[in-house]
């Protein structure tokens, strides 16, 4: 739909003009296209378009103009061919499943995933045959070792989540290509403004838009970007499935994309803050910060990520009786487990994100019982670390 070469473009004019249409009206905002179905001039028409001979809109399910120009934005920061966009982030993760993956299919993902995501593959994808491994987000020797002759598919996020563990892209990459397997990263805690997998030799990209794309905790969202030929069968899936993304909360990430690299650049600049003050706190155990020099992966993040994240994590003393009365406490931080927002959250992760995990498995993925996560939103640091300091008094 895009007539301009957006090649040489940055990302901060990429995120606002990527993927703009204009109709003979000449709207200067994106317009968004409330409309289920799409008519045409005959009958042949119809035909043709049906059966792909020729481009248009048929169906919402299918595409829909505002969800087209969402999916070309985040193709042209993400450095991708296409980006199809989905309900959720989930919905990407399972329509990605869907379109690659068979009975008989062995996947090796990274054990620190998000705790839907393990869900997803040991309950859903496991009852249909495809058999799951886990291996060390930081440990590129494991995912060779886990490797076996029908491993079709390795499954990372980085930084995981909620631990901020970075795993080496190209590394891992390079051996799920030994293997014969695609690599999938899960981007939705840098967005294409901190890490574009794909230059670092991964094939296919997921998002949860519902987090920082959007921005705002406003709606829920997702996609799978990659080349076309990998991207086209996951349109297919979703065509034919129905786990669409909605053009209403189309419209409304494509508008919070459009602050995404500000947002971005606030968010890393007030965790940082946070992080090196909670690391002074003599209450704390032990803080995860990729922008600190202290974490475990510091090198590799400061040259894969341009920055370190909106994620801190940190372990109090005195496990889970002191992690609830520091998440009961404080009074500014939203109890809630979404992350993303402009607005700064406090979750404990044990008993919430990874509470239907069982406990060997949470115990594999590091979730300790005092453990808390903080999506550093953009309120004032001076405030954020006034609340905390209350809330662990
Ligand atoms: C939230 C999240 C998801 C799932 O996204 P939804 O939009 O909630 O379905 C997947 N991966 C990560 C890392 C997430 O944080």
């Amino acid at each position: 739909m895009q007539d301009f070469d957006f090649d040489d473009l940055h990302p901060d004019t990429l995120a606002i003009r990527a993927g703009t249409t204009r109709t003979e009206f000449g709207e200067h905002s994106d317009a968004m296209y409330l409309t289920s179905s799409f008519c045409v001039g005959s009958a042949e028409e119809a035909s043709l378009k049906f059966t792909n001979q020729i481009p248009g809109f048929i169906y919402s399910r299918f595409t829909n103009p505002t969800v087209t120009a969402f999916e070309e934005r985040l193709a042209a920061l993400e450095g991708a061919e296409k980006a199809i966009a989905t309900a959720s982030g989930m919905a990407a993760i399972l329509a990605l499943g869907m379109a690659h993956l068979k009975a008989g299919d062995h996947v090796v993902a990274s054990n620190g995933l998000f705790g839907a995501t393990i869900q997803l593959f040991n309950t859903y994808f496991a009852k249909f045959g495809v058999e799951i491994s886990y291996a060390s987000p930081t440990d590129p020797a494991a995912w060779q070792a886990a490797a076996k002759p029908n491993t079709r598919l390795f499954f990372l996020e980085t930084p995981s989540n909620p631990l901020t563990e970075v795993a080496d892209i190209r590394a891992i990459a390079d051996i799920a290509h030994a293997n014969g397997a695609l690599l999938a990263v899960d981007n939705c805690f840098c967005t294409p403004i901190l890490q574009q997998p794909l230059k670092l030799g991964a094939d296919l990209v997921v998002h949860s838009a519902t987090k920082y794309l959007d921005g705002q905790g406003r709606v829920l969202g997702g996609a799978v970007a990659g080349k076309n030929e990998l991207v086209d069968p996951v349109y297919l899936f979703l065509r034919t499935a129905g786990p669409s993304l909605s053009p209403f909360n189309a419209w409304v990430i494509l508008k919070g994309m459009e602050t995404l690299p500000l947002r971005m650049r606030a968010h890393c600049d007030n965790a940082l803050k946070l992080a090196q003050w909670l690391e002074q706190q003599p209450q704390i155990e032990r803080v995860y910060y990729p922008g600190l020099p202290s974490h475990p992966q510091y090198a590799l993040a400061q040259q894969q990520q341009k920055g370190g994240g909106g994620i801190v994590s940190f372990e109090v003393k005195g496990g889970r009786d002191a992690a609830w009365a520091l998440v009961d406490r404080v009074q500014l931080l939203s109890r809630t487990a979404n992350l993303g927002d402009v607005r700064s959250t406090i979750t404990h992760p044990a008993s919430t994100t990874h509470g239907r995990v069982t406990p060997e498995a949470r115990a594999a993925a590091g979730i300790r019982e005092g453990l808390i996560r903080i999506s550093v939103g953009l309120e004032n640091i001076d405030d954020l670390i006034a609340d905390l300091q209350r809330g662990l008094a």
